[in-house]
């Protein structure tokens, strides 16, 4: 028998939190961010889910090409745009669309040589400072890129840094909004601004396009101010595994490496198939909650790499082959955000789902 730490993949709660998405933002074109792999997730595996989407968004050519293999043929959107000349062949053949954040990216498509018609989303640096151009410039370079022959549509782009909250005391996304919006309000084409934050909080902004990433997988981008609860989404992934060690402790005894955890009273414990060589984090704080058979309990010491313990000594009937949830739903319908576990090794639910190993078995439901 396989080591019972399995990922289940919740086709219906992908399929709910897209329909959140679009609900919130009738108006716009939803297009699912499938960059690295999903989410961890599986391309192959949320595909299905998301075929109802206007669009995907997503880094690599590679991820790009899955895509289109599994029969995609609406617009698929390259995120950090083209990362070489060569991926302009690519981006004709496959007909992806892609974001243009510097000159260089300009001057390849500028030497293209066949005849072709790209859609690309071309992206101000409006406060982020990772990708794109300075508001100053931005118009300029919109119409070097107008006068390609080979360019047959511009989207506006940019991304906000703090959509989930606020910035130096003010409202999250006015200072980006105001400039974009300076910059850009007589320019022809659509635009793009919206991540999940912006989709979830800030409704009311003109997205024609939205790119929802985290919100589709089920963690709310803006926890705790909210949880996945208050914005209606349901986990995607259920990193489960089983009990397959019973311990009782007496006041004094430790557990595990460095023994970081000392009884204070006599207690059971139980040994989970889990530990960070299957993505979950080593430095995870005692108390962090765990499900047991769909009751909430939490981790006890330090994670070791195949193995953590969990508390169980308000669960009786707790045994070896009991159902372990470190997040998602439980078999018995028990919800573990992994808002709330990411919580507990100081990271985002993001890092987590990404961080899943490959010695991990998925399955879907
Ligand atoms: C990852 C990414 C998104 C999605 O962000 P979420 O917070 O996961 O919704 C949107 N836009 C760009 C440019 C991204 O890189």
């Amino acid at each position: 028998m396989p080591r019972p730490i399995t990922a289940v993949i919740h086709r219906q709660s992908l399929q709910h939190n897209l329909n959140v998405a679009r609900t919130k933002m009738p108006n716009s074109h939803v297009f699912a961010v499938v960059k690295a792999n999903a989410y961890g997730h599986g391309i192959e595996r949320v595909y299905q889910a998301f075929k109802s989407a206007d669009g995907f968004a997503l880094l690599d050519l590679a991820e790009a090409k899955r895509i289109r293999a599994l029969g995609w043929k609406g617009p698929v959107l390259l995120l950090e745009g083209i990362f070489s000349e060569q991926d302009l062949f690519d981006c004709d053949e496959l007909n992806l669309s892609f974001t243009i954040h510097s000159q260089y990216q300009i001057e390849w498509l500028a030497r293209f040589p066949r005849p072709a018609r790209f859609d690309v989303y071309l992206k101000m640096n409006s406060g982020m400072n990772r990708l794109g151009f300075a508001a100053v410039h931005y118009r300029d370079i919109w119409q070097q890129l107008s006068q390609l022959n080979n360019v047959q549509s511009i989207t506006h782009m940019m991304h906000f840094s703090d959509a989930d909250g606020e910035r130096l005391g003010r409202d999250g996304i006015e200072h980006q909004c105001q400039l974009f919006e300076a910059i850009t309000h007589d320019l022809p084409g659509a635009c793009s601004v919206s991540n999940s934050a912006a989709i979830l909080r800030h409704q009311q902004l003109q997205s024609d396009v939205i790119r929802s990433g985290i919100m589709l997988y089920g963690s709310s981008p803006d926890f705790p101010a909210h949880s996945i609860d208050d914005w209606n989404l349901q986990p995607a992934m259920s990193l489960r595994s089983e009990i397959i060690a019973v311990q009782q402790l007496k006041a004094g005894d430790s557990v595990g490496y460095g023994s970081k955890f000392i009884a204070e009273t006599d207690m059971r414990i139980g040994v989970v198939a889990c530990g960070y060589a299957d993505g979950y984090q080593r430095i995870t704080a005692t108390g962090t909650p765990i499900l047991v058979d769909g009751q909430r309990s939490s981790l006890v010491g330090r994670v070791s790499m195949d193995m953590l313990v969990v508390d169980l000594s308000h669960l009786p009937s707790a045994q070896v082959g009991s159902e372990v949830v470190l997040w998602g739903t439980s078999k018995h319908g028990t919800v573990l955000s992994i808002d709330e576990v990411a919580a507990g090794s100081g990271t985002i639910g993001y890092e987590l789902m990404c961080a899943v190993t490959a010695r991990v078995n998925f399955i879907q439901d």
